[in-house]
Order: C-alpha cells, then sequence, then structure tokens
C-alpha cells in the first residue's frame, strides 16, 4: 500500500515537471525524457533495423533511386537546419531500403531516416511527393514526438506500475522504448503539426506543396491493394487529413514560387551518411536566418482572407486598444494585423486597423478590408460604439473608412 502511495506520488511529479515547449510549435508537450536521450536510443533502434537489410546487401542497392532521395532529403534537411538551427549538429543519415513490398518511410529523433522502396515503386511517387512523406517524417522528429510518445508510454507504464503495485513497469521501460517509436500510430496532434511542418519544409526546398494532398489520396487509393502499408497503420490516413493539407496550399505557395525561381540559391546539404555541409555548397549567410513556421492567419490576411469570427470578444478586444493605437501609431503594419487577428473580435473597428495594416503593408487587398468594416459598422450591427463600451479607440468609424476606400480607389 505504501509503495502503492509512492508510485502515484512520483506519477503525479513526473507529469508536473515533464512539460516542455515544442521547439517547432510552441505546444507544451509532456516529456519525460531528454530529446538527447531519445536520439541516443534511436541511433540503436536505426542501426538494429537497418542491419539486415545491410547484410543482404539491401540497403542503396539501386544507386540512382538512393541518388534521387538523397538529392531531396539533403533539400529538406537545409530547410530543417534552419528552423532548428541547433538540429545542425545532427548526425543526419538516409538509406534507401529495398524491400519493394513495404510502404513506409521513417525519420527518427537526431535525423537518421529511411524509405523503404515499396513506397517509392508502388505508388509511382514523384519527387515532389517523396518530399512531402520525407517533409513530414522530418517534422516528426524536429517537434520532438519521439520524445513525447516515448514519454506518454513510460508514463502509462508507470500507471500500470503503480495500479500493480510494484515495479516492474519501470524496468521494461528500456525494451519497449522501439516499440513504442516505431509501431505506435501517431497521435492525431503530432500528425497534424507534422504534416504542417513537413510541407512548408518542402515548399521551402522548392518542392509543389499540392504533392502533399496528391500523395495521400494516391495512397488511401492503393491501401486496398496487396502490400504492407506499413505507413498507413502509424499515419491513418482521411479525407479530413488531405483537406486539411489542401488548405495549407494558398500559404505555401510563396514559399514554393519563390524556391522554384531561384533552384541554384537553394542551400543543399549532403546528407548521404555524412554529417557534414557539403564543402563548397555551404548556404549564403542570409539563407542561414532562423526561420519559424509562417503564421496561417497572417499569411490568410495577406492574401485578403482574414477571418475575425468573434462577435463577443469585446472585452478582450477593449485590453488590446492600447497596444493596437501603439502600434498603429508606431507604423508597424505586420505586429498590428497579428495583434487584431489574435483578438478575432469581428467589429468594424478591426476591420479597420486590418485595412490599415494592410494599406501600410502595400497589399491590395486593403480596399476589401476597409469596405468589410464598413459594412460590418453599418449594415451587420457591428460598429465599436454599439456595445456598452467605446471600442472605437478615438477613430471616426465609419467615416474614416469611407475616407480610405476614396483615397485608395476602387
Ligand atoms: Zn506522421
Amino acid at each position: 500500500m505504501k509503495f502503492r502511495r509512492g508510485a502515484w506520488a512520483a506519477l503525479l511529479m513526473a507529469v508536473l515537471t515533464a512539460c516542455s515547449t515544442n521547439p517547432m510549435t510552441g505546444r507544451s508537450q509532456l516529456s519525460l525524457m531528454p530529446e538527447a536521450t531519445v536520439i541516443s536510443q534511436s541511433r540503436s533502434a536505426y542501426k538494429a533495423e537497418l542491419a539486415p537489410y545491410a547484410k543482404k546487401n539491401r540497403l542503396n542497392d539501386d544507386p540512382d533511386m538512393a541518388a534521387r532521395v538523397r538529392a531531396i532529403t539533403d533539400r529538406l534537411i537545409a530547410q530543417a537546419v534552419r528552423y532548428r538551427p541547433d538540429t545542425a549538429a545532427w548526425a543526419w543519415e538516409v538509406n534507401v531500403i529495398d524491400d519493394p513490398k513495404t510502404l513506409n518511410a521513417f525519420c527518427l529523433p537526431g535525423g537518421k531516416m529511411a524509405v523503404y522502396s515499396g513506397l517509392i515503386l508502388k505508388l509511382k511517387a514523384t519527387d515532389d511527393e517523396i518530399a512531402q512523406v520525407m517533409g513530414h517524417e522530418i517534422g516528426h522528429a524536429l517537434a520532438n514526438h519521439g520524445a513525447e510518445k516515448m514519454s506518454v508510454g513510460m508514463l502509462s507504464d508507470i500507471l500500470v506500475a503503480a495500479l500493480a503495485g510494484n515495479n516492474r513497469g519501470r524496468q521494461q521501460t528500456g525494451d519497449i522504448a522501439s516499440l513504442l517509436l516505431w509501431q505506435l500510430p501517431n497521435s492525431r496532434g503530432a500528425e497534424t503539426e507534422a504534416d504542417r511542418i513537413g510541407i512548408e519544409l518542402a515548399a521551402r526546398a522548392g518542392y509543389r506543396p499540392e504533392a502533399a494532398a496528391e500523395l495521400w489520396r494516391k495512397m488511401m487509393r492503393e491501401s486496398g491493394e496487396k502490400g504492407r502499408f506499413a505507413l498507413l497503420s502509424t499515419h491513418p490516413a482521411s479525407a479530413e487529413r488531405v483537406e486539411a493539407l489542401a488548405g495549407l496550399v494558398p500559404a505555401m505557395q510563396p514559399l514554393y514560387t519563390e524556391a522554384a525561381a531561384n533552384p541554384q540559391a537553394l542551400p543543399t546539404r549532403l546528407a548521404a551518411n555524412v554529417r557534414d555541409v557539403t564543402p563548397g555548397a555551404a548556404p549564403p549567410p542570409a539563407a542561414l536566418q532562423p526561420l519559424s513556421l509562417v503564421n496561417l492567419p497572417l499569411a490568410a490576411f495577406r492574401r485578403g482572407q482574414a477571418r475575425l469570427g468573434c462577435d463577443s470578444c469585446g472585452m478582450g478586444f477593449s485590453s488590446r486598444l492600447g497596444r493596437l493605437k501603439e502600434l498603429a501609431d508606431r507604423q508597424d503594419w505586420e505586429n498590428l494585423a497579428g495583434e487584431v487577428l489574435e483578438a478575432d473580435y469581428n467589429q468594424d473597428i478591426a476591420w479597420y486597423y486590418l485595412g490599415l495594416a494592410a494599406e501600410g503593408l502595400g497589399l491590395p487587398v486593403a480596399w476589401s478590408y476597409f469596405e468589410r468594416s464598413v459594412l460590418r459598422g453599418v449594415e451587420e450591427g457591428g460598429h465599436c460604439k454599439g456595445g456598452l463600451m467605446d471600442l472605437c479607440n478615438g477613430i471616426d468609424l465609419p467615416q474614416k473608412a469611407r475616407e480610405a476606400l476614396v483615397r485608395l480607389g476602387p
């Protein structure tokens, strides 16, 4: 009985103290194990997985296919290290496993990757599609999902031990580490994050963002046929997934267009089982500026597709009025738009600020935001003076929005 209580206390302490911030998305995630530990365990798991194929000379035995995969992953890694500069120290590695019946690919924590030839052959995968699969897998590694997965597993293990009143579960943790990494399905949240990261890495590396949805569609179509669809057992494909990926395309398109227009400027890196950047192919200094994931609401705003969904967020909005005024006065247009989008308040004042920000940034969509401001305030009852509080921040609406419409012309 005494032990049980101790185990519960340990469990509670572990949970309370073991959350870390996801390095890619800022989400708080469970991590009972440091990433470095997971990386070193992954290294052994990787060796063990590859060894039987190496013995039978079934690693990279199709030189063309191996070169193709390496060229693609080189470009993805070059982008990955811009998002997480610390991963430049990872011993990135990719191998093509000659196993035409298996449709699978992975990137373990620490950057150890492999793709089974079945995925490329059976799906007749294009370079763009291979880039999407590998980008997705790299996304898991960058977002530290391996550690999270193992932590969840450890936690249930400790829980079992606590319930059973013994400590056996803890001892098994090491044994089940690889099982957890390889075989358990990823959580839906982790999948969504990896999709989100992968499509952006691929776009920045010059691969078509539409290929992500195309690939999963192919996968779903083919999954009825023979063959081990190992990837699908850990990565459930669904219509929602395909739709979500397709929805990311507009925000990714500018990154792709920019990268594809100037392919020789893409920083490349030889991941072909060496950890150093290819001599002479070091990325230009400007390209080394650390990146963060594209802010999707802001990207939609730039395209004229900003959304403000909350009709009753006046309280939250009122607390931001001072900051909004300050940003507008300072002509800090991007942050002004960001602040308005975060507040999500669907009133004429918010649309007016979006118009100002868009105008300041020289976006042709500014006119439509001012128009939206007038419509919302005049016809839809969403005027900033309409409620209990005056939220107009000293701006004479809808007059000011009308003036902007005249100023910018139709
Ligand atoms: Zn995944």
